[in-house]
């Protein structure tokens, strides 16, 4: 049995826009530690979905539990995002003057207020946590180098690693490999697989050789809610995703 309890628990969430259901009734369950892939056709809501889980839409209706206890629907923004939950958007967004490793110290010290942080001296610990997520991301060799010069794919793992040093319990990923060569595709597979266990991660992606190589589950969203779930095999040869999602 490999349940550990959710980390997340989505029940019954409605949101209207001007009357158009963006998320109708959805309900998704995550278990802690899982890695989940949610794919949809455009409009599915997956991006409502995100908006809510981080506070920053409010749903009409519905429950969502972060690890058992906490209620993300009466927490604000920034509660939710001090919580544990990290999302990364699409496009990264690095200080690209700094260098690798200053951009990793940054984020380890942002609650601290991002001003005063690079005033601090490192404790060994905390120089040993920036060398294993340098070495997580792939980018131990860059890490004097300023962020600027690296490639699309290495500053997406750096605002991933960024993310990390945060210690969430949860990772909200949006395309991940959009704009990467396959090389880097599989380097951020191997990544996100890497993190699950120790933390929780969806993935938001189009792109289904990705969501092939790294989902054990997969959720289909579709007008609003969620339509299908289960293995990628599963989830190919269901003929309603057939029918909305891919087209046939
Ligand atoms: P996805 O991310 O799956 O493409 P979205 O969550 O972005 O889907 O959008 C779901 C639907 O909700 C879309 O039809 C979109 O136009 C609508 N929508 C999303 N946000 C807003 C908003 N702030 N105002 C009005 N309509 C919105």
């Amino acid at each position: 049995d490999t349940r550990h309890g959710p980390i997340l628990y989505v029940e019954g969430v409605t949101k209207s826009f001007d009357g158009f259901r963006a998320l109708d009734d959805l309900t998704l369950y995550i278990d802690d530690g899982e890695l989940r892939c949610l794919i949809g056709p455009n409009g599915a809501g997956k991006t409502t979905l995100m908006d809510v889980l981080t506070g920053k839409t409010r749903p009409d209706t519905g429950q969502a539990w972060f690890g058992q206890r906490l209620n993300l629907l009466e927490l604000p923004e920034h509660v939710i995002a001090q919580s544990g939950i990290g999302r990364k958007f699409q496009k990264p967004t690095v200080f690209e003057q700094l260098t690798v490793f200053e951009n990793l110290e940054l984020a380890m010290h942002a609650s601290r207020g991002l001003w005063t942080s690079l005033r601090w001296r490192l404790d060994g610990e905390q120089q040993d946590r920036i060398d294993e997520v340098l070495a997580l991301i792939s980018l131990t060799e860059q890490a004097h180098a300023p962020a600027g010069v690296l490639s699309h794919g290495q500053k997406q793992w750096l605002e991933i690693g960024s993310l990390l040093m945060q210690n969430p319990r949860l990772l909200l990923v949006d395309e991940p490999v959009a704009g990467m060569t396959g090389q880097e595709s599989e380097k951020t597979a191997e990544l996100l697989t890497s993190l699950a266990g120790k933390h929780s991660v969806v993935v938001v992606e189009h792109d289904m050789d990705f969501v092939r190589s790294i989902a054990r589950t997969v959720s289909v969203l579709h007008q609003g809610s969620v339509l299908a779930e289960g293995s990628m095999d599963e989830i190919q040869s269901d003929a309603r995703v057939r029918e909305v999602y891919l087209g046939e």
